[in-house]
């Protein structure tokens, strides 16, 4: 099947087409109509099999259709929380490119850097935030970023995240989320405490394996 029956909207259809993507993933073709409905997902994937397209394209989709309904503010609306800096570049790089016709605007924090110029890229107005936990706890805590407003939570790489000693950060993380919202859960494994901290997270979610 390619992309156009996944009822993708044109603006993100003509960046997949300039990508040369003409069918989805595996993963693609079992979680976008899941997420397009706004059902929460439980998703097993590996790195390499599109999961990034996979959860990045129904957000897009979502953000460039709920600013037409509505008066459009950029506060974050969307945030996607990765284990490592290298994961939230890529994760960055995917939705600029995937929503370069759609006016969503996204940008990525991580810490090992000097914050200055992460503070300014929130200051302009955002719609997606990709963060790696500790930086983003810390401009939390120094009143940079609110989670007041998100509607699309996205945990990506959960295994590599508790393996990285992040389940703290990430249950702090949670707890300031506002509960009315679409959360959707990858991991390459699902041992029991994956599976523990994804009900903390998820509200009947569909399983999508690969
Ligand atoms: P990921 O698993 O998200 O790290 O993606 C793995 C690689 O597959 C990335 O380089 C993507 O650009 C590429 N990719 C993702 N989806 C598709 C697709 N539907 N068609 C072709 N390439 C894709």
């Amino acid at each position: 099947t390619p992309f156009e029956k996944l009822e993708i909207i044109e603006p993100i259809l003509k960046a997949l087409k300039e990508e040369n993507y003409t069918h989805p993933t595996a993963i693609q073709e079992k979680a976008i109509p899941i997420i397009l409905n706004r059902q929460d997902v439980l998703g097993s994937a590996q790195t390499g099999t599109g999961k990034t397209a996979a959860f990045a394209i129904p957000i897009l989709q979502h953000l460039f259709q709920d600013q037409r309904q509505r008066n459009h503010q950029r506060m974050i609306k969307s945030l996607i929380i990765t284990p490592t800096r290298e994961l939230a570049i890529q994760i960055g790089e995917s939705l600029s490119t995937y929503g370069k016709y759609t006016g969503i605007k996204n940008t990525v924090i991580f810490g090992g850097v000097k914050q200055g110029a992460q503070t300014n890229a929130l200051r302009n107005g955002i719609d997606i935030l990709v963060a790696t936990p500790g930086r983003l706890l810390d401009l939390m805590d120094q009143g940079f970023i609110s989670l007041k407003h998100i509607e699309y939570f996205v945990l990506d790489e959960a295994d590599r995240m508790l393996d990285m000693g992040f389940i703290n950060d990430i249950k702090k993380i949670i707890a300031k989320l506002p509960a009315r919202r679409q959360s959707l859960f990858f991991s390459a494994t699902m041992p029991d405490n994956i599976v523990e901290l994804s009900s903390k997270i998820l509200r009947n979610p569909e399983k999508v394996e690969v």
